[in-house]
């Protein structure tokens, strides 16, 4: 009776896991290694930021601005690369 108790367990368990790895696999297939790249208008430096996160923060933005970062190395402003510099 025990065993039988276990075993159905170790089973749901096993599948648990089954589907744990399914779904983990299925977002790293629908989560392509889109990088984003901010330069640094302080010390230059590029910092590739995945695409998902600036989604993210583009979010709250009601006016429209682009999310900015904050630079690693030296934490001055970090603007996408790709936007002109506003000078
Ligand atoms: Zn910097």
């Amino acid at each position: 009776m025990k065993d039988e108790k276990n075993k159905e367990k170790k089973q749901l368990d096993e599948l648990n896991k089954g589907m744990e790895g399914t779904i983990e696999d299925w977002l790293g297939m629908n989560d392509p290694d889109v990088f984003i790249d901010y330069v640094c208008l302080e010390c230059g430096c590029i910092d590739p930021v995945p695409d998902f996160i600036v989604d993210e923060c583009s979010w709250g933005d009601e006016d429209g601005e682009e999310p900015t970062f904050f630079c690693p190395a030296c934490n001055g402003t970090m603007v996408r690369k790709e936007k002109p510099r506003i000078e």
